[in-house]
């Protein structure tokens, strides 16, 4: 399951305001004992320790001791033979002469030598020892042997090591006896102290109320959903809020509530998929993470978990809690962890604003009323110059054979912290603030040097309302285009309706002045905003981009199809080539097709994407010559 896949991977992440964790205050206490008592296994363990080290070496040392020991004491016991043969020697070489002919010795010789050379014991006899005595011949004064002293060997130091002995192993046994002891106490301080430990790290990232991740450890998981999903997939995160928790409080107390609360956890265990995660984020507030494939609608499942929670609870009397939720997803409208979570905020703000039950997802419109217009003005001159903002591609395909017939450059800005802010978002702003004739410039410029890699497609660069107002627009696209060497006939110019209304006659002008370059003038969106047929007329333009809620509505009104149809037959008429926008189903593409556009862009044969994938997608198409061509979205794209 991905999620254990995520936790074995978990790193810490730091805790953000938006999650306001409510720890009880008996937890909190609880968790104080638990670490006093965790520092005492700490120090036992420390103590266990040393005197495991300390009895080993006690071991050691006896055992070394006593080897030490006997070495010297046979050393000793050596000496001292040594010193006795010596002596007795010299006792025999000087008494040599004193033996008759009967080869007698005198006892008090016999005793005189033993005392001079300190031996036991000592006997003359005639044939040496069987025994294990020491035997030493004895000569006579002809050089004959006259006999034998014998004489007991001792081993004085010897001996006192052996009697030495069974202390010294009494002792060292005792010694191994109390290292092993120790040992096992060690080992058994160790595993205490490791079951403490982890008891502490699952109680860190635990809520103590309901037993689900808390809101530190849920946004550690949501980074590492983030880091793991993969190119084709989605993670959803969503905030699910219980309503009006203040007067379940006031009815069932403090206790009561907290009890409502346990419940409502496990009716959301019961309800998520196995793969998803859910979180204790808030008092009254869950988060519930999945990774899914991209295609995926998560509505049906968040509304069987709000279902699930809105059953009756038992308790004293019967309760019931509803709850409204709102959910972002990654990476379609946000990557980051922050971004994502503050898109899903807002969803969950506007869900709040709709009522009980309701579930909103993030879209842009939301994030156009609530981003604050102060955070776009003070970051996007920053964003210029610090290189954030950057163009993807959508191509635009013949209607007939399929082929990519040009691109549209579609700007892009990804915050780091924000993550992706739409352009229907900061354009406007970067108009306010002046800023559009920079960011406009940049877009041409960047569009036809980019657009060198790509010799056999036109390229459609966007003008603000603005930048077709500023006459200077001309010398702009004049400069740009001599800049980069590309043909003028490659440039597409898209203009909206509206620009068109203010002062008509201006913008014919424009447009002529744009056309005596050799570019070429496309009205965008149209029939999103004034529609009147009358501009097709009257401006001189080359393409008609009809928008795509005229798409949307071959699918769902009974005349959509004749409205798009009689557009395109009167665009056709005039003389102008219709591309349709926004196609996003097989069906839409046949229609469209009989409808006799000419062109079609939209998500089913690709979304907006960097240069980079609009080079691998015309080799691919390259490859596929002959084929039917491009009919479907090619996997690797996203927007
Ligand atoms: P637009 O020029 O009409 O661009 C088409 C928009 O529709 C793009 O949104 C594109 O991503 C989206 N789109 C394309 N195919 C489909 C589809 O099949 N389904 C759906 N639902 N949407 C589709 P985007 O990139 O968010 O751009 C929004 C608008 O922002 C553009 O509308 C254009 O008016 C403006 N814009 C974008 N880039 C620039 C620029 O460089 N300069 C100016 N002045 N405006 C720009
Ligand atoms: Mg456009
Ligand atoms: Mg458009």
């Amino acid at each position: 399951m991905r999620g254990e896949a995520v936790s074995k991977k978990a790193r810490s992440a730091p805790g953000r305001g938006w999650l306001a964790l409510a720890n009880g205050a008996g937890a909190g206490q609880k968790h104080a004992q638990d670490g006093v008592s965790r520092a005492k296994a700490r120090r036992k363990f420390s103590a266990s320790r040393l005197i495991v080290l300390l009895a080993l070496l006690a071991v050691g040392t006896t055992v070394i001791s006593a080897g030490v020991g006997y070495g010297m004491a046979r050393q000793s016991d050596e000496n001292l033979w040594s010193d006795q043969r010596t002596a007795l020697r010299n006792a025999v070489g000087e008494f040599r002469n004193l033996f008759g002919q009967n080869r007698q010795v005198d006892p008090r010789f016999v005793r005189m030598v033993e005392h001079s050379a300190r031996l036991q014991d000592l006997k003359f006899e005639t044939e040496p020892s069987a025994s294990d005595r020491e035997s030493q011949p004895v000569l006579d004064a002809q050089g004959r042997i006259a006999g034998f002293f014998t004489w007991e060997k001792t081993r004085p130091m010897g001996a006192a090591m052996d009697r030495l002995m069974p202390y010294i192993s009494g002792l060292a046994i005792a010694l191994i006896g109390f290292a092993g002891f120790s040992l096992a106490q060690l080992r058994r301080t160790r595993r205490e102290l490791t079951l403490s430990e982890e008891q502490a790290r699952r109680a860190a990232d635990e809520d103590k109320l309901t037993g689900l991740p808390n809101h530190a450890k849920t946004l550690e998981l949501l980074d590492l959903y983030l880091a793991e999903h993969a190119a084709h997939e989605t993670t959803t995160f969503a905030l699910i809020e219980l309503d009006g928790m203040e007067d379940v409080t006031s009815h069932l107390g403090v206790l009561g509530s907290d009890e409502l609360i346990v419940a409502v956890a496990d009716r959301l265990r019961e309800a998520i998929p196995a793969e998803a995660v859910i979180g204790r984020v808030g008092s009254d507030r869950f988060a519930l993470m999945l990774i899914a494939e991209d295609e995926i609608d998560v509505e049906p499942m968040i509304r069987t978990v709000l279902e699930n929670i809105a059953r009756p609870h038992w308790f004293e009397s019967v309760v019931r809690v509803s709850a409204h939720a709102g959910f972002a997803q990654a990476p379609r409208h946000a990557t980051t962890r922050g971004e994502l979570t503050r898109r899903a905020e807002l969803a969950l703000r506007a869900a709040a604003k709709k009522g009980p039950g309701a579930i909103v997802g993030f879209e842009a419109a939301i994030d156009t009323v609530t981003t604050d217009q102060k955070f776009i003005q003070r970051e996007l001159p920053r964003a210029l110059s610090a290189n954030e903002l950057e163009l993807h591609y959508q191509p635009i395909i013949a209607a007939h054979g399929g082929r990519i017939v040009g691109v549209e450059a579609l700007l892009r800005w990804t915050h780091p912290q924000r993550g992706a802010i739409g352009p229907a978002v900061f354009i406007p702003v970067a108009e306010q603030m002046g800023l559009m004739d920079t960011l406009g410039a940049f877009v041409l410029r960047r569009a036809l040097q980019e657009a060198k890699r790509w010799p056999d497609l036109y390229i459609a660069v966007n003008l603000s309302p603005l930048q077709v107002r500023d006459h200077t627009i001309v010398d702009v696209v004049r400069s740009a285009l001599e800049e980069s060497g590309v043909p003028p006939s490659r440039l597409m110019l898209e203009i909206t309706e509206g620009v068109l209304i203010d002062n008509p006659e201006e913008m014919v002008r424009r447009i002529e002045d744009l056309h005596a370059l050799g570019v070429r003038v496309a009205l965008d969106d149209f029939g999103s905003g004034y529609s009147n047929l009358s501009y097709l007329q009257r401006f001189p333009l080359d393409k008609l981009k009809i928008d795509r809620s005229f798409v949307v509505a071959l699918g769902t009104s009974a005349n959509g199809g004749v409205i798009i149809q009689a557009i395109v037959a009167l665009g056709r008429a005039l003389g102008l080539s219709v591309l349709v926008e926004g196609v996003e189903t097989e069906q839409q593409r046949v229609l469209l097709r009989l409808a006799g556009c000419d062109e079609m862009q939209g998500f089913l044969f690709a979304k907006p994407a960097p240069a980079a994938t609009i080079d691998r997608l015309l080799s691919q198409q390259k490859q596929n010559a002959g084929s039917k061509g491009i009919s479907a979205p090619p996997a690797t794209l996203t927007a």
